[in-house]
């Protein structure tokens, strides 16, 4: 897209809007002002956070670091435990 659709001017970029999802480029034309747009695909930090949306499950089946494992005490003898540890404290 380089030429105005309503005078054949020559354009010039204006806002670049990727709030959407969708990298949009706006262009003014110079002759009569007419503001288009283009969509150029998505934008790019919308394909970087779909990425990490699919690693999302990969990271939760990772194995729980131990601290959290045992300050969640599985079975009443570690909850038992758990109990004389707070007493004591
Ligand atoms: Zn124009």
């Amino acid at each position: 897209m380089d030429t105005c659709r309503k005078c054949g001017g020559p354009l010039k970029p204006g806002e670049k809007d990727t709030s959407s999802g969708r990298d949009i480029r706006e262009y003014i034309c110079i002759g009569c002002g007419f503001a288009d747009w283009e969509d150029r695909g998505v934008a790019l930090w919308k394909l970087l956070h779909d990425d990490r949306n699919e690693m999302g499950p990969e990271l939760a089946a990772t194995p729980i670091p131990q601290p959290l494992v045992s300050a969640a005490p599985a079975s009443r003898w570690n909850r038992f435990l758990a109990c004389l540890r707070l007493r004591r404290m």
